[in-house]
């Protein structure tokens, strides 16, 4: 029987609430603004009837005495009344955090860079030089315009070396208007940097990887392209259809 009796009382202390409550920062301003007027004014009550209130020196409008028993300010009370408190609450007020967007600076996008390339293929695939290499300016353009400050470190770095190298093409593909061919050497490599670069930072649009298995000697090139159909930029219309869809990227 003794035992049931310590056993009691060993599960009344354990479920019993821990009284202790933390002063939380915020509870009292906020009753503050609310008894703004107040506050300011000390209220008294009547000794005999505490809900006559009134200023300092005033009188009980049942009894005629004096107020004289300031009235406490309720204190920002331990509140039961939800039934969802947790006493054993370990948890401290989490501070908020605040998700800051950037606004000041665009945030980077490789849509202008994209677009730049596609012109290029699309003049290719029309045997277009002058067109490829007006592109190609524009591109090479485009690459020094970019903002990279929305990037993290690492990707900033890899960025840049895939840009670097693409920039360079552009360049050669803009300044050689006369010369098809070299541009569409210079193509096969920036169409790499332009896939490492989708793969590094993702696009918005909808793009194909393609496939020229006949390019340089059978090596085969790939390109990237905005239509399904296959509009080979490396032949023109000399081969047109060659080649075929790798993936969706
Ligand atoms: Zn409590
Ligand atoms: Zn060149």
């Amino acid at each position: 029987m003794k035992k049931v009796v310590i056993l009691i009382a060993l599960v009344t202390t354990l479920i019993s609430c821990n009284k202790t409550t933390k002063s939380e920062g915020g509870e009292n301003t906020s009753t503050e603004n609310n008894m703004s007027d107040t506050q300011k004014d000390q209220l008294f009550a009547c000794p005999m009837h505490p809900e006559v209130t009134g200023k300092k020196g005033e009188k009980c409008s049942k009894c005629g005495m004096e107020l004289t028993e300031p009235v406490v300010q309720k204190e920002p009370s331990h509140d039961h009344s939800d039934g969802t408190h947790d006493h054993n609450d370990n948890s401290t007020v989490e501070p908020k955090v605040v998700e800051t967007t950037q606004t000041s600076s665009t945030p980077f996008s490789t849509n202008g860079i994209i677009d730049d390339y596609l012109k290029i293929k699309n003049a290719l695939t029309k045997d277009d030089a002058n067109g490829a290499a007006k592109a190609g300016k524009t591109l090479y353009k485009t690459f020094n315009s970019i903002n990279t400050t929305s990037l993290t470190a690492s990707q900033k770095k890899e960025y840049l070396d895939i840009a670097d190298d693409a920039k360079e093409h552009a360049e050669h593909i803009g300044d050689n208007a006369g010369k098809i061919d070299h541009q569409r050497e210079h193509f096969a490599i920036l169409s790499k940097d332009i896939n490492d670069l989708i793969k590094l930072l993702g696009s918005n649009k909808k793009l194909y990887q393609d496939h020229c298995p006949m390019y340089d000697d059978g090596k085969g090139a790939i390109w990237i392209s905005e239509s399904k159909e296959i509009k080979n930029p490396y032949y023109g219309s000399k081969m047109l259809t060659c080649g075929s869809l790798k993936k969706t990227l």
